[in-house]
Order: structure tokens, then sequence, then C-alpha cells
């Protein structure tokens, strides 16, 4: 260690120091993905409990590296927040997500996943406004997925915020719904037209009584409010077949599709949809 002018010591840490230089080149190939065209979107279909049908996708991010492979948004998402270059492939998934909602029958919706970041930021309203306009996507059809991480810190701007939004004209679903600390706060504080009760109940249901006692309440306090509810992480007919005795109104997971393209049979557009 050694020392500095005002008697505190500058110690040097080699760990730290790899991190740091990881973090910076992660930052350095996020950029140079954007102009490379690296990222994609993968669609998870929404299974609706009443029709029994598909009735819209979820638009989820991934990055084909040239260097690293395929990159999960676990792993570059953070960075990208930190960074601020969220912003840029936020843009850009939204773009191609209301781009590709046009190949789907107009029933469907597209739910698109915004970061706090993005969404603080005073650009989400006339982004969004813009990109409905380019591709002339029907706001009704949009769903912008959001977390409880919008509503911390100043909640007078976070609200006018998605009432910007709502005067679109698109849908708000509060995502990843019980993990948090204020959740029920904030259903009383905005009207969400969708709630997703995050995967952790789910996963939970066969384990614990408790799983099922807070679905049903969410799915039960939806309901009473005119909230559409929907349970992710659905993956086995146990699951499916309790969260339907539950009224919930979709359901999302493995078992009804994996994060993927868009199932041809939904494609409406083109002979390759026939058959
Ligand atoms: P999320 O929005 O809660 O998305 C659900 C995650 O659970 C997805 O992971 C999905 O692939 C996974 N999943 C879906 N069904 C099942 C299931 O039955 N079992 C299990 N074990 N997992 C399931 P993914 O695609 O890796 O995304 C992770 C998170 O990254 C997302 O969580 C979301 O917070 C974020 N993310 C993804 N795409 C975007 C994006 O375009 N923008 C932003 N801001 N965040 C995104
Ligand atoms: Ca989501
Ligand atoms: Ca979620
Ligand atoms: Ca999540």
């Amino acid at each position: 260690a050694k020392a500095n002018g005002r008697g505190s010591f500058a110690v040097y840490v080699p760990e730290l120091h790899e991190q740091l230089s990881e973090r910076r080149q992660l930052e350095i190939d996020m950029r140079q993905a954007l102009k490379a065209n690296e990222f994609f979107v993968l669609y998870q279909p929404f299974y609706c409990v009443k029709s029994q049908t598909i009735c819209g996708y979820e638009a989820l991010v991934r990055w084909r590296s040239a260097k690293r492979g395929i990159v999960s948004p676990a792993d570059f998402i953070p960075l990208a927040e930190e960074t601020g270059l969220i912003e840029e492939i936020g843009a850009w998934v939204l773009r191609q997500a209301c781009t590709d909602a046009l190949d789907l029958p107009d029933h469907m919706t597209m739910a698109v996943n915004l970061s706090p970041v993005q969404f603080k930021s005073r650009k989400i309203v006339p982004l969004v406004r813009t990109i409905l306009a380019e591709t002339g996507l029907s706001p009704q059809r949009l769903e912008l997925e959001i977390t409880e991480g919008v509503m911390i810190g100043d909640q007078v701007e976070a609200l006018s915020i998605l009432k910007g939004l709502k005067d679109l004209g698109v849908r708000i679903s509060l995502d990843d719904f019980g993990t948090g600390y204020s959740s029920f706060s904030y259903v009383r504080a905005f009207p969400f037209d969708k709630i997703k009760i995050d995967q952790s109940f789910v996963r939970d249901l066969g384990r614990t009584t408790d799983s099922l006692a807070i679905i049903r309440a969410v799915a039960g306090m939806c309901s009473s409010l005119g909230i559409t509810s929907t349970a992710e992480g659905v993956e086995t007919d146990d699951q499916f077949h309790i969260l339907e005795a539950e009224h919930c109104d979709t359901l999302q997971g493995y078992l009804f599709g994996r994060p993927g393209p868009l199932q041809a049979s939904d494609i409406q557009t083109g002979t390759a949809a026939q058959g």
C-alpha cells in the first residue's frame, strides 16, 4: 500500500482490477454488438386459459457474440443499465418486437420488457409513440412490462411517465410481482392492466402451501380489480392445473413454449404459415 497525499492509502487489489477490466471489455463489446447487429429477440408465448390458445408473446433479448457465444440478458443487462447502453439496446428491442408483432394475428399482443433505467429517462414516452407510428402497430397490442424498480425514487415522476404511456393506448404490466417490498402499494397507486406473479411462487407450488395461498390471493385481487393475472414459469401439468383452478387468466412457461422464433403457425403472412 502506498500513502496518497491525504493520509489515506491506495491499495492495489488484483481481483478488483481484473473485475474492472472485464467489465470495461464487456462494455466495449456491447457497443460493438449494437453496430454489428449481434442482438436478437426470442419470443415466448402466453397461453390464455379461457380460450385455451396462445394469445401473445413476450420479447426476450439475446446477444449472439462472435467472441462470447450466446449471452443471456442476466449477464449483460445489469452493465448495460449502469453504462446507459440499455437505452439503445432497449429501443432496438422495442422496434424489433413491434415490427415482428405485425406478422401475428390481430388479437395477439406483444409484451416488451422495459428496464427501470430506460423507463426513468424522459425519452420513453416519445420513443414508444415514435415506434408505434413507424410500425403502425395498434397500441393496445403492445404491453410494456415494468418492475417495481421503476417506482424507486421519485414516485410522482414515475406515475406521470406511466400515465404518459397509458395515454398512448398501450398496456402496462407489472412483472415479477411479489418479489419486492411494497408490491401491493404499487397496485393501489397505479392502474396496471396486468400482473405477472413471479415464477418463484409457481416453482414452490408443490413444496409449500404458502405459495398456493399467495397465488390465490393475487389472482383474486386481480379479478376484483379487473386486472389480468398471469403466472410465469409454468413447467408441469400439475402447476398448470392448479393455476387453472385458481383462475389465473394467462400462463407462461416452458410447458407452453420456450423462448424461440415466432411459431410459424401464428404467423399470418406468407405461404409458409399454411398447413
Ligand atoms: P423476466 O422478464 O422475468 O423473463 C422471464 C425469464 O424466465 C426469461 O429468462 C425466460 O426465458 C425465463 N422462463 C420462462 N419460462 C420459464 C420456465 O418455465 N422455467 C424457467 N426456469 N424459466 C422460464 P431470460 O430470457 O433469460 O430473461 C431474464 C430476464 O432478463 C428477464 O426476466 C428480464 O428481466 C430481462 N430481459 C430479457 N429481455 C429483456 C429486454 O429486452 N429488456 C430488458 N430491459 N430486460 C430484459
Ligand atoms: Ca418480463
Ligand atoms: Ca418475470
Ligand atoms: Ca425477472
